[in-house]
């Protein structure tokens, strides 16, 4: 069977270190010391530990991570295959339910997957003529099998894009970067929804719009975790409600009730409580981030019940909405329809955070 690699997850081309200066620390990306795919799976994994100023310090990260089991961060990159003379990757999903796959003309498929699912998939010994490209793009994810010499990563084609629509976007206290994304250039809009994916760094949101987020099935989440990270190493603030900021006998509760839980768990952790239970104080209102991929097909479904529909919660609609945007930017006929019932119902323009 002769195997083609088709697309693989590559960095948002609006990102620099200059044009991150000042925001975030997304910056962290660029002293990573693997690929940019590694640099992207180590930097979500420091997300959750709140360690992005280490990037790079620790060569072992991704496998000690792997090994103990948050392999929630081989997650967030993708790659795509193109098998031709066989039928046999028709069946894969059958070994591996997070595999995408789609025909690809005569006897011939397109197969994506995260990077724990070509692990999972080598490790039943399943395509293994991916190997050599899978560790052009992720070495560190696959040094259990050995020496395999690395193919070098195919060069392809600059993504097609307008980098102006996709620079880190403001939702009042919160922010969305596009990190990374894939862009299988094929002809078959089937396919490109299926093998198309973006990761999101989203920043400054509450824990209760992050719990809508998380569930939804079809997507890979790393969160910042309240288990490893304390309220004062995180520097968490509340994140107010728009109906609670403008109505100031509310929003002076809502600050005392903050105050005074602050206190509470600075308190308990006097007392010797670790960070993992001293956390059963923190209200829903406790600001979060996190990182985010899904493919296209899951991203279209998110947007449907989170963007475009008045429904949706107005702090998960907003972050919607500038996801649609940059989404929008990088796969308009993916998401066309999204982008006019978009414009239709919400005048045509981004919608103010409420
Ligand atoms: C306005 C609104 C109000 C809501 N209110 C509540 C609430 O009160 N309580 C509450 O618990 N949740 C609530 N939810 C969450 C909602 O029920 C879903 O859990 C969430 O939106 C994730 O979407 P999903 O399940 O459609 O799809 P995803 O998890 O994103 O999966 C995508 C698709 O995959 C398929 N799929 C995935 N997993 C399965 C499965 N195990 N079985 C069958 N099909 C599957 C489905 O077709 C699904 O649409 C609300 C959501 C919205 C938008």
């Amino acid at each position: 069977m002769s195997v083609e690699l088709v697309a693989f997850t590559r960095p948002n081309p609006a990102l620099s270190p200059e044009s991150l200066a000042g925001i975030s620390d997304i910056a962290a990306l660029w002293r990573g010391q693997g690929t940019f795919q590694e640099n992207l799976i180590e930097y979500a994994g420091r997300v959750c530990y709140r360690s992005t100023h280490r990037m790079g310090t620790a060569p072992n990260f991704i496998v000690d991570r792997v090994r103990e089991g948050h392999e929630d961060i081989i997650e967030h990159v993708v790659v795509t295959f193109r098998f031709a003379h066989t039928q046999e990757p028709a069946t894969w999903r059958r070994a591996n339910r997070h595999c995408e796959v789609t025909p690809a003309g005569e006897d011939a498929w397109l197969v994506s997957g995260n990077t724990r699912v070509w692990l999972d998939l080598l490790r039943q010994g399943i395509g293994l003529e991916t190997l050599p490209f899978l560790r052009a793009v992720a070495p560190r994810v696959y040094t259990e099998f050995g020496d395999t010499a690395p193919t070098e990563a195919p060069e392809l084609p600059p993504a097609q894009v307008e980098p102006g629509r996709l620079l880190p976007a403001p939702a009042g206290n919160a922010r969305v970067t596009l990190l990374a994304f894939t862009q299988p250039l094929v002809e078959d809009p089937q396919a490109r929804l299926h093998h198309g994916s973006a990761t999101f760094l989203v920043e400054g949101v509450s824990r209760a719009c992050t719990h809508q987020f998380v569930r939804h099935r079809l997507a890979s989440f790393s969160q910042e975790s309240q288990r490893y990270v304390s309220l004062e190493k995180g520097q968490w603030k509340a994140v107010v409600p728009p109906a609670i900021a403008a109505n100031p006998a509310a929003a002076q509760r809502m600050e005392e009730a903050w105050a005074y839980l602050q206190q509470a768990y600075a308190d308990l952790r006097a007392q010797g409580i670790r960070k993992e239970d001293a956390r059963f104080l923190l209200p829903n209102a406790a600001e979060t981030r996190l990182v985010v991929t899904m493919n296209f097909a899951a991203w279209s479904h998110f947007l449907w019940l989170r963007a475009v529909d008045r429904a949706a919660q107005w702090e998960i609609r907003a972050v919607g909405q500038r996801i649609l945007e940059m989404l929008h930017a990088i796969a308009p006929d993916v998401f066309a329809d999204h982008w006019q019932v978009y414009q239709e119902s919400f005048g045509g323009a981004v919608e103010a955070f409420p």
